[in-house]
């Protein structure tokens, strides 16, 4: 999962640096309302953590999709048909993704 917002001046995307896994977590780590920086204008933002978006993580994808492929060859080696099975690491990834998404984005900070 990845979080961004947009720049007010550029409507170019700001990524933020964050390891939270929810808007509270986020609101701890920066605040109600922090200072972003948009790396296309250069321009500084405040941003309240309600106007932070959050997507599915390709990268994150990406090596669920290395993972199954690699864990395929691997089981299928060892126990024939039935590796195949960890073709579904992609998707259990993907489906993680979504979900920490959609919980993020559906849980808004109730703004003082
Ligand atoms: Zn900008």
């Amino acid at each position: 999962m990845k979080l961004h917002t947009n720049c007010k001046s550029c409507k170019e995307d700001i990524k933020i640096t964050s390891s939270a896994e929810t808007r509270p977590d986020l609101q701890m780590e920066k605040g109600s309302e922090f200072k972003v920086n948009c790396t296309n204008c250069g321009k500084f933002d405040k941003k309240h953590v309600n106007d932070i978006s959050a997507s599915p993580n390709k990268t994150m994808l990406l090596t669920g999709i290395i993972l199954g492929i690699f864990a395929t060859i691997v089981l299928w080696f060892f126990y024939g048909a039935i590796g195949a099975a960890s073709l579904t690491i992609p998707f259990l990834f993907w489906q993680q993704q979504v979900k920490a998404t959609h919980a993020f984005n559906s849980y808004m900070i109730r703004r003082k």
